[in-house]
């Protein structure tokens, strides 16, 4: 099975690789990735699938579909969006061509021995932002799927180790403005509301336990040091590996918005500008899997054992219908930390490349055991009840 995996691959390595050297040359961010869009559906339909663009109600979300009579539904996720002032930082390029392979290199596999069944390729926008598979979720995306995977470059080539929950809050103080030589006592300071909710964060956070962090920037401090800033905002994440203790945190957090109001006298406004991710659920069976596949392939697979701390849209799959999200290396170094320049670099490199093939190859043979073998299905979805 491998060898012909292998050989659609190759077939399309000059293709795949133009997608993803074309996503990572045009960064574009959550739901403006017009460009990338364009270039992965043009792709799927060369290769001769129908696509489904707009989808869900997004513009820049995709499906496209191979059917082969009755049977199992198995699907796989592109993302291909890019972080802002950062480009591919997180590579999300390598995983939009590596859910176009592994899609069309099953559907191949799927026609040439004829096995009954479907693949989808879902096409995600907004993973670093919006929430692209939290509205393709509420939109029904999923149903009729039985299983979904999709594979992250990153430092290592591991299984999936679970992601945390995360929601992230805007918070807009309001004071009044006044001249900050002239008459500072008729200003109500908007930014000192701003700075006292940080230092309430920074006290509060040795306090946190292991498993839960919050962290966030200024998004307005003023117009000039010679005002009273009138308004001034900030933005936060709160994340948790337990997904229970995102209530109390943000209990701790609203409080300590209410006494940065209380001290400098500004109302707050609050809203949610990034949607709820909920933790992931990794399925134990495909995770053995792909760490099987992978192995037979030579690669080396590291084993984490540390619930991950960064955050993933495709937790809300994940709690919906069996997922995994897997990890491909894409460089060599020693340490390549996630949304940094190195990254960026690693994710438009022949290895990096050559690494994403050899995870669509894992992740195609999961989707065929899937689809083949009765036993393996049984094992993935008792798993994920359990
Ligand atoms: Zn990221
Ligand atoms: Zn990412």
């Amino acid at each position: 099975m491998l060898n012909q995996l292998q050989t659609y691959l190759e077939e399309m390595r000059s293709g795949l690789r133009s997608v993803s050297t074309t996503i990572w040359n045009n960064p574009e961010i959550g739901y403006h990735e017009k460009l990338a869009c364009a270039t992965a559906t043009d792709f799927l339909k060369e290769q001769g699938f129908p696509v489904e663009n707009p989808y869900c109600g997004l513009d820049t979300a995709f499906r496209a579909q191979f059917t082969n009579g009755e049977g199992p539904v198995f699907a796989f996720c592109s993302e291909f969006d890019a972080l802002a002032g950062l480009g591919h930082g997180c590579g999300h390029n390598l995983i939009c061509a590596g859910g176009i392979a592994a899609f069309c290199a099953t559907a191949k596999y799927m026609k040439a021995n004829d096995i009954p069944g479907a693949v989808v390729l879902l096409g995600t926008p907004a993973e670093e932002s919006y929430g692209g598979k939290v509205k393709m979720e509420e939109a029904g995306c999923l149903n009729g799927i039985d299983a979904v995977i999709m594979s992250h470059p990153g430092r290592c080539n591991t299984d999936d180790n679970g992601a945390s929950a995360v929601i992230g809050y805007e918070v807009t103080f309001h004071g009044k403005a006044a001249h900050a030589g002239g008459s500072p006592e008729k200003g109500i300071n908007a930014l000192d509301a701003v700075m006292l909710l940080f230092a309430g964060i920074n006290a509060y956070r040795q306090q946190l336990p292991d498993t839960a962090r919050i962290h966030g920037i200024v998004t307005n401090g003023g117009a000039a040091p010679n005002i009273i800033p009138d308004t001034a905002s900030c933005r936060f994440y709160l994340r948790s590996t337990i997904e229970e203790l995102l209530e109390p945190l943000k209990e701790r957090f609203l409080d300590m918005v209410k006494g940065a109001e209380l001290m400098t006298r500004t109302t707050a406004e609050l809203s949610v500008f990034h949607l709820l991710y909920h933790a992931s659920k990794p399925n134990g069976p495909m995770n053995r899997a792909y760490t099987r596949f992978m192995k037979e392939q030579g690669l080396e697979m590291l084993s984490l054992t540390k619930v991950g701390r960064g955050s993933t849209d495709f937790g809300n799959f994940s709690q919906r219908i069996p997922g995994c999200h897997f990890h491909f290396s894409i460089s060599t170094a020693k340490e390549l930390p996630g949304h940094s320049i190195e990254m960026r670099e690693a994710a438009n490199t022949d290895y990096g490349f050559e690494m994403m093939l050899k995870s669509s190859a894992a992740m195609s043979e999961i989707a065929l055991l899937f689809l083949t073998d009765e036993e393996f299905r049984r094992e993935v979805i008792e798993d994920f009840k359990n």
